[in-house]
């Protein structure tokens, strides 16, 4: 059994790192983050918890929450982006007796508040942006920006996409520009049609493009992912405001349904981000250190299982630390239960956005669509699944 004394440090509060905290606490482990922003913060948008992150959210303690927080839809249901005709309806009411959990949509915000009131605030050091990483046999050291370092005995590095620690230890080649670029709103529920409000996660499909809604917070807003193609990424930040007459003309002609929806956004409210990507990793340990969610793995949101990764990473970290006699033991056992798993998860979400959009959207009529339900990712169980030891 490893000490429960073991100090461990993980880089960045986001979805990930408070998952993994809150799954090392409930080992007996008292680890601290490190976050590099003054406040924890996410962007105004929904997220989609499938079967398989929320599985992992309630045996971490959070049943309730997600009972009362999120909705679950009824369909997932796929429309002609121009004609507005329904494709497909994907039967989402079952996901409970098949997976034996729900598949959700909340607000982002209201998930990173109930990891971080799990977690403890008091267990987060704020504006601690690191800037440098050493990693040995025996620790690990931590220097920030702010002068200050820290030795520690090991390192969880959840520092996202641009993770500095996975461009000191592991690959520094930049992040690349995968050619798709994500535009977000959320819309008040009353400027909407019923059909967006209903509990549907509605996707309206074209050829290089397509265009996701559904509502968050009970049913009070419509949360609004539209995805295109862009050549290049050409602003320094990777998001930005955007104005809603630039994205409009990426829907020229398609369904009332698309142009309500984009009509709603409110005027200020429209954020764009350059989706970027970078390459499966063979290993996401280096001496005392191990990346986890998007610093090890990035992938496109076609799938919407990014956070839902990081989540059963965290999960299963904390059931390594619990089964392994040495933090040595227990990261390996992490990596070797997770690897696989994540580079499945990475490439088939990076697939994801050719399937959707790269064929005529009338395919879909007949064609059984490849998705992660019928990929079988849905069923993955991060709290019984085998650990590789
Ligand atoms: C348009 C879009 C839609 C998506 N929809 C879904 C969805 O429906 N479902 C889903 O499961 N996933 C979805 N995702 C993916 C999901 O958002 C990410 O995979 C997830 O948020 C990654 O979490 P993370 O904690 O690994 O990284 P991040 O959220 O990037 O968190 C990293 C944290 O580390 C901090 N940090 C960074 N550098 C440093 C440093 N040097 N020092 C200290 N701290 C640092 C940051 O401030 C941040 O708090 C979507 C993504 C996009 C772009």
């Amino acid at each position: 059994m490893i000490n429960k004394e073991l100090n461990i440090a993980i880089i960045g509060g986001g979805i990930g790192g408070l998952t993994a905290g809150i799954a090392l606490q409930k080992a007996g482990f008292a680890p601290r983050i490190f976050e590099r922003a003054p406040e924890f913060g996410e962007v105004g948008a929904g997220i989609s918890m499938s079967p398989n992150a929320t599985l992992g959210l309630e045996s971490l303690g959070f049943a309730d929450f997600l009972n009362g927080h999120a909705n679950e839809p009824l369909e997932q249901r796929l429309y002609h982006g121009e004609t507005g005709e329904l494709l497909q309806a994907i039967d989402r009411r079952d996901c409970r007796d098949t997976y034996k959990a729900a598949y959700c949509q909340l607000h982002r915000a209201d998930l990173l508040n109930m990891l971080i009131d799990g977690f403890g605030r008091e267990n987060c050091a704020m504006v601690k942006s690191l800037t440098a990483i050493e990693s040995g046999d025996d620790g690990v050291t931590l220097t920030f920006e702010d002068g200050t370092s820290e030795r520690v005995d090991v390192a969880i590095a959840a520092d996202g996409l641009r993770s500095v620690v996975r461009d000191s230890l592991f690959d520094n080649e930049p992040p690349e520009f995968s050619g798709h670029v994500a535009w977000r709103a959320l819309v008040p529920a009353e400027k909407l049609s019923a059909l967006s409000v209903d509990r549907f996660n509605i996707n309206h499909l074209g050829t290089g493009r397509n265009i996701v809604s559904y509502p968050v917070r009970g049913t009070q807003l419509v949360n609004i992912v539209a995805l295109t193609k862009a050549d290049e990424w050409a602003e320094e930040s990777w998001n930005a405001k955007a104005e809603k007459s630039e994205l409009a003309q990426h829907y020229e002609g398609w369904a009332d349904y698309v142009q309500d929806l984009l009509e709603a956004i409110p005027g200020d409210e429209l954020y764009r981000w350059g989706l970027f990507v970078r390459k499966p990793l063979d290993t996401w340990i280096s001496g005392r250190t191990a990346l986890l969610g998007d610093a090890a793995h990035p992938m496109l949101p076609y799938m919407g299982q990014g956070a839902s990764c990081a989540i059963e990473d965290g999960v299963i970290l904390g059931r390594a630390f619990t089964a392994a006699n040495t933090p040595d033991e227990a990261l390996k056992i992490y990596r070797d239960t997770r690897i696989e798993r994540a580079s499945l998860l990475q490439r088939e979400s990076n697939l994801g956005g050719e399937r959707l959009q790269a064929i005529n959207p009338d395919a879909f009529r007949d064609t059984p669509i490849k998705n992660e339900d019928s990929l079988g990712i849905f069923a993955y169980d991060p709290v019984t699944v085998p650990l590789v030891v």
